[in-house]
């Protein structure tokens, strides 16, 4: 049983439906979020049972950086609790990542250091947790790759059937690795994203299949403690701004989300800022954003950024609304400027996929219009591992990514040489 007064509520209309049944979206077509009874809980209470589960972590469901919050995340009987112990993610000083973007306070939040090596862990164990509560024997998701490896991994712990929809084309080869090793059920559809996800909406309707892509409401809600557990990691002492990829725009919904509970709970006292980075082939929300336009999708959605090729984003009005509460901007990213990012992002020992970096080239970018001015604290999450995408690395030290408009701006090639020590003493010298 799903406890504590939980209920969904239309993003676009407000409506509200109870958990008695599946329901993903509302009768007017808007997206739906978790509410709760917020006057039941009391904040400073909350910081303390939260501090004492950090202190005392054991083998258990509160070991999970997810659950540990379980208060705002959901509250449900434990035999249905899937977990991997999933968050509990390093906060890094961005060392030269952050003399690259020009701020002097500067630290990165690893989501790449998840299970399966990104953020949709946190969401997928609330996902998978409420596909067992509905008794679900089969879960499904369209994905660029990370969510498939995800899902498949919580679904094979929970023993469930999952079937995963790619696009055709690229897909990241640590991802599809993934997917395969954890026997998710894939199928590549000739169509893009988009097209993908449309069709698993209608397949989960039609052979009742549970669906896990971030319109379910109760993944945003794992997302959230992302943004908790970095807040506890700096003692509840808000940073100016927050910065992160955005693709389908869950995250930085959940982010805004996350936040605006704290919030009214008066667990924090300061409402940070929102950047959310987008891939400029991909990017209906920067375009809205910056021309003052409709909401547009974008057809053809190009970036070597696998994760955020996205060019109809699910929560795009979601996103808007955590944006407009923060005082946040959309900012967009070109090819070049991700991959340089990445190279500095790798380069201070920190490493994570395309996507991710997003977070570092819009940070740089937004201190470059004035926009962020260095003296800020500024808190960037990487949302993938650095391993996800070798491709993309080889590629870019390699200089081979001409093809795509990429230089290897900061190319570390290797280099074949004879085995003899004078010809190591002339490799090192020619540094
Ligand atoms: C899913 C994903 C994103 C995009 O997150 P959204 O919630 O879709 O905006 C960014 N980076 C990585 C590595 C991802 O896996
Ligand atoms: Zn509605």
């Amino acid at each position: 049983m799903f406890k504590k007064p939980l209920w969904l509520e239309c993003v676009h209309c407000q409506k509200q439906y109870g958990l008695e049944q599946v329901r993903y979206s509302c009768d007017c077509g808007g997206t739906l979020d978790l509410k709760r009874d917020l006057l039941q809980l009391d904040g400073e209470q909350l910081k303390q049972t939260w501090e004492t589960r950090w202190q005392n972590r054991k083998r258990g469901i509160y070991d999970s950086g997810v659950w540990r919050y379980k208060e705002l995340i959901f509250d449900v009987d434990e035999q249905y609790i899937v977990t991997r112990q999933e968050g509990n993610t390093r906060l890094y000083n961005a060392g030269k990542a952050a003399e690259y973007a020009g701020i002097e306070n500067f630290l990165l939040k690893h989501e790449g250091e998840n299970p399966t090596g990104s953020f949709k862990d946190r969401g997928m164990t609330c996902g998978v947790t409420a596909g067992k509560f509905y008794s679900a024997n089969s879960v499904a998701c369209a994905s660029t790759g990370n969510t498939s490896a995800s899902m498949a991994s919580y679904a094979a712990v929970a023993g469930m059937e999952s079937v995963i929809f790619i696009p055709e084309g690229k897909i990241a080869y640590g991802k599809l690795a993934q997917a395969l090793a954890f026997g998710g059920k894939t199928l590549q559809i000739k169509g893009n994203f988009d097209h993908a996800m449309q069709l698993v909406v209608e397949v989960c309707r039609e052979l009742n299949i549970y669906l896990l892509n971030s319109i379910n409401p109760f993944r945003i809600e794992g997302q959230k403690a992302i943004v908790f557990e970095i807040l506890q990691q700096l003692d509840w002492q808000v940073p100016d701004w927050f910065i992160i990829p955005g693709g389908n725009l869950g995250n930085n919904s959940a982010l805004s989300k996350g936040l605006q509970e704290l919030y009214q709970l008066g667990i924090i006292n300061k409402i940070p800022r929102i950047a959310v980075i987008q891939a400029a082939g991909s990017a209906p929300l920067a375009n809205m954003w910056k021309q003052h336009t409709p909401y547009e999708a974008v057809q053809e959605p190009e970036t070597i950024a696998t994760a955020i090729k996205i060019g109809n984003p699910i929560s795009w009005e979601k996103s808007l609304r955590g944006l407009a509460w923060s005082n946040g901007v959309v900012e967009d990213v070109t090819e070049q400027e991700i991959m340089d990012a990445k190279a500095m992002v790798d380069a201070a020992g920190i490493g994570a996929e395309p996507a991710s970096c997003c977070s570092v080239a819009g940070a740089r970018k937004l201190v470059q219009a004035g926009v962020i001015s260095r003296n800020e604290s500024v808190v960037g999450i990487l949302t993938g591992n650095i391993l996800k995408d070798p491709d993309a690395v080889i590629g870019y030290h390699q200089n081979q990514l001409g093809h795509l408009g990429i230089k290897g701006t900061y190319a570390n090639q290797p280099q074949l040489i004879l085995p003899t020590v004078e010809a190591v003493r002339q490799a090192l010298q020619a540094g």
